[in-house]
């Protein structure tokens, strides 16, 4: 499903990868490498779509209710639309359709029979969702309607990379309709400062918030914001967007109402989504040669404890690990005790870094003599002998630290990836030597935007708040520049 998809024999119950190419080597086959051996996701018999496999699935779930419950506290509420798009729907908003056409999976038939009519198979669900808003909003009072769905979608894509970019993939899609244009801005303001928050706050993903350009932009919206992170290996990815609809889909779906002043009005919409292609963001930001790290709010376990099997450790060790366990566990931490005896400690210490967890105990007659454990970190990979006299406490607030600690450290790898150019030949040797993103005075045309990625490969990304403000020239053609805007090569 990758343009290389990492095949090295043996190991089958691994995905067939027994150890991870370094980072420095080939960044991309390290990042298929990590997906496979830490058992995030398989390959499957479809071609574009993966299986994400129990740890993956996990991470997902931590994620979902991360971004859920603050979906839920900011009002939204959430239901689900069928999988199914008729396709006169889909014809209805001319741009969106544009957009999507080259994407779009379709039902032909039904058993033997061939459909009257095909049915897409739903690449996003403004389409879906309109003709439904249209039917329940009738009057001012209806509104703000604000439902998330979460759900699976299908894009068809020529070269998928696993979470990153594949066919069917899972995600939340936020649709919110509103009784005034400024609303529907502020809604999708919220929403996209709800996810800057949520992605710096859960995932230490250090993100540039801002506008979409016109070519940039979602079809069929009047404006697109959108969140951006810098990967381990400079490359920019969209970590999730935000899109004012204007009137747009309100007047192609007929989502009208009667307002205050007893006149029929079209509403205004919005729709914003994050999906599983954060779970690609963790590993690209955290990563390296020895695998997955991950920030200990999405981490399935936050604690690994690896006891020591010396004399009759079943007696001594094992209990006590047990009892760790326990206590971790009653303060809200999550914990895997790996006591199986057909690996060794040092077997499971790699296979355990490897997979990420945040903090590994080592726990042996010693330590229990000492009534410490020996504490790994999987950030720094610095040990520690931790009394066991207050060591719950101890390990949350540890835990904490590796979380703020990640943040920092993908904010300075940001900070020292990102290059403020004044000429478009330094905007040039930069994109050639060392990635990252390119902050440059952008003067607002299609035509200079389209130049600069046929000759280095980046997109505008976004241009950010707080950029808006920053006057200059168009490091393109020299003309005025209202605003600056952040470029990068990106996935
Ligand atoms: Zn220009």
């Amino acid at each position: 499903m990758a343009d290389k998809d990492g095949q090295k024999q043996g190991d089958g119950g691994k995905g067939g990868v027994t150890e991870i190419t370094p980072q420095s080597e080939n960044f991309s086959q390290w990042y298929l490498d990590v997906v496979r051996r830490a058992e995030l996701a398989d390959y499957t018999e479809v071609k574009g779509c993966m299986a994400i496999r129990p740890y993956g699935y996990a991470i997902w779930e931590l994620i979902q209710q991360a971004f859920d419950k603050r979906f839920k506290a900011t009002g939204h509420v959430n239901a689900y639309f069928p999988l199914f798009i008729p396709a006169n729907l889909l014809n209805k908003e001319k741009e969106h359709v544009e957009g999507f056409t080259p994407q779009v999976a379709w039902v032909t038939k039904g058993g033997d029979e061939d459909l009257a009519e095909p049915l897409a198979i739903r690449p996003t669900s403004e389409v879906i969702i309109g003709t439904l808003y249209a039917k329940w909003v009738k009057s001012w009072r209806d509104l703000p309607v604000l439902i998330n769905q979460w759900a699976n979608v299908v894009r068809w894509e020529k070269v998928t990379r696993p979470f990153l970019r594949t066919t069917e993939f899972l995600w939340q899609e936020g649709h919110t309709a509103h009784e005034t244009a400024d609303e529907a801005q502020e809604e999708t303001m919220k929403i996209l400062a709800l996810y800057k928050e949520c992605a710096e706050t859960e995932l230490a993903m250090p993100v540039v918030d801002g506008q979409k350009s016109e070519s940039e932009k979602f079809a069929g919206a009047s404006r697109t914001y959108s969140i951006e992170a810098l990967m381990g290996d400079g490359r920019a990815l969209q970590a999730g967007t935000s899109h004012n609809l204007g009137q747009n889909f309100a007047k192609a779906f007929g989502i009208q109402f009667q307002g205050r002043d007893k006149s029929v009005q079209h509403a205004w919409t919005t729709s914003w989504g994050v999906s599983t292609r954060l779970i690609g963001g963790i590993i690209m930001t955290h990563g390296d040669d020895n695998g997955l790290i991950l920030p200990p709010r999405i981490a399935p376990y936050q604690v690994v404890i690896v006891p020591i099997p010396r004399g009759n450790w079943q007696e001594t060790v094992l209990p006590k690990a047990k009892e760790l366990k326990a206590a971790l566990e009653a303060k809200g931490i999550r914990v895997f005790l790996d006591d199986r005896d057909s690996q060794t400690p040092g077997w499971k210490f790699a296979e355990w870094e490897l997979r990420g967890v945040p903090l590994r105990m080592e726990i042996g007659p010693k330590d229990i003599e000492k009534s410490a454990v020996v504490v790994a970190r999987r950030d720094t990979r610095t040990k520690d002998s931790m009394p066991m006299d207050g060591l719950v406490d101890a390990v949350a607030a540890k835990l904490d630290e590796i979380q703020a600690a990640l943040l920092q450290r993908a904010r300075t790898f940001r900070e020292e990836h990102t290059t403020r150019v004044s000429s478009y030949d330094e905007f040039k040797s930069v994109m050639e030597g060392r990635p990252g993103f390119v902050i440059a005075g952008w003067c607002g045309s299609a035509d200079c935007e389209a130049q600069i990625k046929a000759d280095t490969q980046a997109t505008l990304r976004n241009i950010p708040f707080g950029g808006a403000d920053v006057k200059g020239t168009c490091v393109k053609c020299g003309k005025p520049s209202p605003s600056e805007a952040w470029f990068a090569k990106a996935y």
